[in-house]
């Protein structure tokens, strides 16, 4: 191959998002080498606007591995979140149901930036606009990547390749197909999001069950508001002008106490489908299979970017035992811990998913149970812990 360079690491990562560049942090901290292979610029993956609630482990993780300085400083940290159906708000009181666990409200491309500053002080390889991104010799102990770097052919040697490479990745396609399974599930509806450039109209998240669909109040500074409300999934975004937006957003949200929402220019707007996916195991060979590119939520219970972070944490420190002691049984046994987590993961975003959007045939009895379980939510002290512990990030021992 004409300008064939081949470069030797111990991990190749592909995907630069929260799993990749994670795990790569942690590899590092472990004196472990790695090259992080990512198909975008850096300018894309920290413009990118997706997630923005950090579980409690999350934070500590960040902070323990010394990437949460920003994030410290800047991240909003909330110790509650509102149920609001029938024009009336209810308040859960996390910290207090979870003893003392809290969520920090910090966009995920906060992270990302933060993540990629921190690789590059280490001099470690991250390298961005990767093309033709292949995965080779997986079944051996010396799998290689193959790429196109400006123009360059690129093949990097390593023992392990781990897939980061989100849902839309090419990693997962490396596994044979009757190697895996994938458990699937659509909703018959989207979000449309929006960012604002007005400062949030309530300190804390609102999540809200309307006749008219589901609405959610949420920010992403003291002067940046995220708001979204269910539509869809086939909805041009023509048919959502601002205005539009804005009157739904306010049918959906307004309480009959007279509380209102503060509108302001809109900065960005899209909408995102909503599924449930998992697929099993999570590795083959030398491969490992972490984040979006192994399972995807629907947003509803903020745990899409959580769970990518876990997978990396998990995986992280298999890969150091192995090298430090040879013993395999925590690589062997990555899928199967992550599934744990994953599949509880999988339940409370389905569960809120059910629970707050309305269902497009109008079915009535499938609403009248929404309103029980949401009126028993906030009533009883036993099911808003559940909601909470779930919240924050229910750890698994
Ligand atoms: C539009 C949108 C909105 C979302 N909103 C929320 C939300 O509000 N709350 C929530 O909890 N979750 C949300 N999510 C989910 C959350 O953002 C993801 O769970 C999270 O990004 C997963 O991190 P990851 O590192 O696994 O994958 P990603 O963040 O997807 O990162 C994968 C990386 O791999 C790169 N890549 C892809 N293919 C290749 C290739 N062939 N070669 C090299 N690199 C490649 C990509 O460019 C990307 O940088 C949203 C997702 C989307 C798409």
């Amino acid at each position: 191959m004409a300008g064939h360079g081949s470069t030797r690491t111990q991990v190749a990562i592909i995907g630069a998002g929260p799993a990749g560049l994670t795990l790569g942090h942690l590899l590092h901290r472990h004196g472990i080498d790695s090259v992080i292979i990512e198909r975008r610029d850096r300018a894309y993956v920290e413009r990118r606007l997706r997630a923005g609630v950090l579980e409690q482990g999350t934070v500590d993780l960040f902070r323990a591995i010394g990437v949460g300085d920003r994030m410290d400083r800047e991240g909003l940290v909330h110790h509650g979140i509102h149920l609001q159906f029938e024009g009336e708000r209810h308040r859960i009181p996390l910290t207090e149901l979870s003893g003392g666990r809290a969520i920090t409200v910090y966009g995920q491309h906060e992270v990302v930036k933060d993540l990629i500053a921190a690789r590059l002080a280490t001099g470690r390889e991250i390298c961005f606009e990767a093309e033709d991104v292949s995965l080779h010799a997986l079944d051996s102990d010396r799998p290689r990547v193959r790429f196109r770097s400006g123009g360059v052919a690129r093949e990097i040697d390593c023992d392990l390749v781990a897939g980061c490479d989100g849902s839309h990745g090419i990693a997962r396609s490396a596994i044979p197909g009757d190697a895996y399974r994938v458990f699937e599930r659509t909703y018959p509806f989207a979000w449309l999001g929006i960012l604002a450039a007005v400062p949030p109209s309530l300190d804390e998240l609102i999540y809200a069950c309307h006749d008219r669909g589901f609405a959610l109040h949420s920010m992403r500074t003291p002067a940046i508001t995220r708001l979204y409300v269910q539509c869809a999934p086939n909805d041009p975004l023509d048919d959502w002008p601002d205005e539009r937006v804005w009157a739904e957003l306010r049918a959906r949200l307004e309480t009959t106490d007279g509380w209102s929402l503060e509108a302001g220019p809109v900065l960005e707007k899209g909408i995102t489908t909503m599924r449930s996916s998992v697929m099993e195991p999570m590795q083959w060979g030398r491969l490992f299979l972490a984040g979006d590119a192994a399972h995807v939520v629907p947003p509803t219970g903020a745990k899409g970017m959580n769970l990518a972070i876990a997978d990396a944490r998990v995986l992280g420190d298999a890969v150091a035992e192995w090298y430090r002691t040879g013993d395999r049984a925590l690589l062997d046994g990555y899928s199967r811990t992550c599934l744990r987590r994953v599949w509880r993961a999988e339940h409370f975003s389905w569960w809120m998913t059910s629970m707050l959007h309305r269902v497009p045939d109008g079915d009535a009895f499938h609403h009248k149970l929404q309103l029980a379980q949401l009126r028993y939510i906030v009533g009883s002290r036993a099911a808003a812990t559940s909601l909470a512990e779930n919240y924050v990030g229910y750890d698994h021992a």
